[in-house]
């Protein structure tokens, strides 16, 4: 059995924030505001995640208002959420993203973006993509004043074999 997940997220851009694609920092004079590290990619990759597994959303999981989640690292929120997809007996086929922001350029740390999703979503770079996009200067991510992040993937069940290798239980 197969699923498909989407997910998005927006975050205003102000100063004295990194900017954080994926848990990789990118050169800005701005970054993300957020109750955790702002991570607009990592938190629209979660959606899809819970979203095809059918176990909710990101707000419902790490929800804003709770302080233990204040400047949490959204990598590690991402880790979470893959742990609890993972437990589901769900594996990750691949994932798409695109990234939508005026500035900086996304292609000089597409690669490393690539490696750190893949990495704590236990596949290779190869089943995920990373694309940036602009707006062309319309709206408030044309005029930089945010960045926006969509995300699609597929989940597949494991199967016996799988989830025998894996120790989930029968
Ligand atoms: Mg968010």
């Amino acid at each position: 059995m197969m699923r498909v997940g989407l997910g998005w997220d927006v975050h205003r851009l102000v100063s004295g924030r990194p900017f954080l694609l994926g848990g990789v920092a990118l050169e800005h004079e701005r970054g993300e505001w957020g109750h955790s590290d702002g991570d607009v990619l990592c938190h629209a990759v979660i959606d899809a995640l819970l979203g095809a597994a059918g176990l909710g959303d990101i707000g419902e999981r790490f929800p804003p208002h709770d302080p233990s989640f204040k400047d949490a690292r959204s990598l590690s929120l991402l880790r979470s959420a893959f742990d609890m997809v993972d437990k589901s007996g769900w594996r990750l086929v691949n994932l798409d993203c695109v990234v939508v922001c005026e500035e900086p350029k996304l292609l000089p740390y597409r690669e490393r973006i690539r490696a750190s999703l893949a990495e704590a979503l236990n596949v290779s770079p190869a089943e995920v993509s990373i694309k940036g996009k602009t707006a062309e200067g319309l709206g408030d991510v044309g005029a930089g004043a945010a960045v926006e992040a969509l995300a699609i993937c597929l989940l597949a069940k494991r199967t016996q074999d799988e989830a025998a290798g894996s120790g989930e239980s029968p």
